[in-house]
């Protein structure tokens, strides 16, 4: 078999380990197995493009590609050990950024060292290949720069709002269908030049015109990008499975992003076009109100008295790392017979899925564990509402509040239960900017602290509680 046909029928095998590695990502009980695909389908992917690499380069060029995968390698486990779960999806973002580098460095090789078999329509069709992964690449590069440093509260998560900004947008589009017309015809550095300044302004653009709330979709809208990106790029390359890896990415997360725009109520075109439509952001309206303050032994008499209690975790419960006294509390309360369950909001924490992964890491039972949608009808029939560490998921202003930047999103609706206690440090806004009127209710009360802290102290509350009733039992015998 020569190198070519033995490098292609690896590239299908690694197709499906991607194809397999995406099924398995689907569902908590076979995520991990999904990664071990995922690994085992880039192993020999890259091992089948080194294998091919090899027969046409010098021994110096091979020395370099095993040098510089050596190197990312290295850079890659480092940051995968140390990453805090709270980091991940800045890691993600300037992974993105990354591969939309690599997109527009190809694209520009493509333009500098072009076959020399290449003409006619076919040189058309490449220069247009080269033209549109610049594009790509660049937009995803300045896009998740900007994303990961919002994500990161290196710069304020609220949206830029330019005078004109979709003018911008929509000319920034024109351009680039007129340049690429321009390019094909007479392909030149200039041009590409050109297109690659407004790629990257268009990128650093459209996400810095997101506000917060919306960030969800626009990490899984670069990841889309990303795949594109990739896919371009394996077409300037002809390579396949890049063009099949892309695509997957390209699509997978093309799906997440209109489910989180669904489960947000958002429109899918106006959150990629940079926030269309959306009311521009207030600031932090400030304190609505008089908030009251309850102390954990309160907190542990609350839980003790009630019948049923809602958790709903946030950012702050993956902040304070406060899953395994949140999953101690829940099985102590279950115990004596409450019945407790878990509201989980599709966007809460700062990744997809990212509670239901605290959770499950805490051995918390998945049937106990719900999504908004078949909880927020409960909430009126529950006794006490724990809000753990969660701010924006949990603010009645989307619901109440047309002009609200989170109006319209679809919240857990705790405060309809009897009481709810707030745990977070103070009375600062979410991650979004906005004030929260859940916590001046009548109903609600604040348990300031860290939470994983605030939480120990309601165990052992509730154990000194218990401990005159066991040694009445233990003196009755
Ligand atoms: P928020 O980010 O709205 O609020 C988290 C709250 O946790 C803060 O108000 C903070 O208050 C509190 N907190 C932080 N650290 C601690 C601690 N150690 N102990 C106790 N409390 C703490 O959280 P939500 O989960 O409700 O909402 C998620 C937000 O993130 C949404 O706006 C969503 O759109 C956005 N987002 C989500 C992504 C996703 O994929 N899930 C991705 C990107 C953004 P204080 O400082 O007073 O303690």
């Amino acid at each position: 078999m020569s190198t070519v046909t033995a490098t292609q029928a690896a590239y299908v095998v690694a197709a499906l380990l991607f194809i397999l590695s995406l099924a398995g990502l689907s569902q908590h009980r076979t995520s991990r197995s999904g990664v071990v695909w995922g690994i085992a389908g880039m192993v020999i992917a890259l091992a089948a493009t080194i294998g091919l690499a090899s027969k046409s380069i010098t021994a110096t060029g091979l020395v370099l590609i095993v040098v510089a995968t050596a190197v990312g390698a290295g850079i890659g486990l480092w940051r995968a050990r140390v990453v805090e779960m709270t980091g991940m999806p800045e890691l993600i973002a300037i992974m993105h950024s990354l591969v939309g580098l690599a997109a527009t460095f190809v694209g520009w090789n493509g333009y500098l060292d072009v076959d020399a078999e290449l003409s006619g329509s076919l040189l058309g069709i490449h220069h247009a290949e080269v033209f549109i992964g610049v594009f790509i690449g660049a937009v995803t590069f300045t896009g998740s720069v900007i994303a990961y440093l919002k994500l990161s509260a290196r710069i304020a998560s609220r949206p830029l709002t330019l005078p004109g900004k979709h003018v911008l947008n929509i000319g920034a589009l024109v351009a680039f269908a007129g340049l690429t017309v321009a390019f094909v015809a007479r392909p030149n550095m200039g041009l590409l030049i050109a297109v690659t300044v407004i790629a990257l302004a268009l990128g650093a653009h459209l996400v810095a015109s997101i506000g917060g709330g919306d960030m969800p979709v626009v990490v899984s809208m670069l990841n889309s990008y990303s795949g594109w990106a990739a896919a371009a790029s394996g077409f300037l390359l002809s390579n396949n499975l890049l063009i099949v890896t892309g695509a997957l990415v390209g699509s997978s997360g093309a799906y997440l992003s209109y489910i989180m725009c669904k489960a947000m109520n958002r429109s899918f075109i106006s959150v990629i076009a940079g926030g269309f439509g959306t009311p521009a952001a207030a600031a932090d309206e400030g304190e609505q109100g008089e908030h009251r303050e309850i102390s954990a032994e309160e907190t542990a008499e609350l839980l003790r008295d009630a019948s049923s209690v809602i958790i709903t975790p946030g950012y702050g419960m993956a902040v304070a790392q406060a899953q395994y006294p949140v999953a101690e509390l829940a099985r102590k309360l279950r115990e004596r017979g409450v019945e407790v369950r878990f509201g989980i909001h599709p966007v809460a924490g700062r990744l997809p899925g990212h509670m239901n992964v605290l959770l499950a890491e805490a051995n918390v039972p998945y049937d106990i564990v719900l999504e908004m949608d078949e909880i927020n009808d409960d909430f009126a029939a529950t006794s006490v509402v724990l809000v753990i560490g969660a701010n924006d998921t949990v603010n009645p202003a989307a619901t109440e509040n047309p002009a609200s930047p989170i109006a319209g999103m679809p919240v857990l609706h705790v405060w309809e239960a009897a009481d709810v206690v707030v745990f977070k440090r103070s009375m600062a806004a979410g991650y979004a900017g906005v004030q929260n009127p859940l916590f001046f209710r009548e109903n609600s009360q604040m348990l300031f602290g860290d939470a994983k802290q605030r939480v120990e102290d309601i165990l052992r509350a509730l154990d000194s509680l218990d401990a005159p009733v066991r040694e009445m039992a233990g003196s009755s015998r």
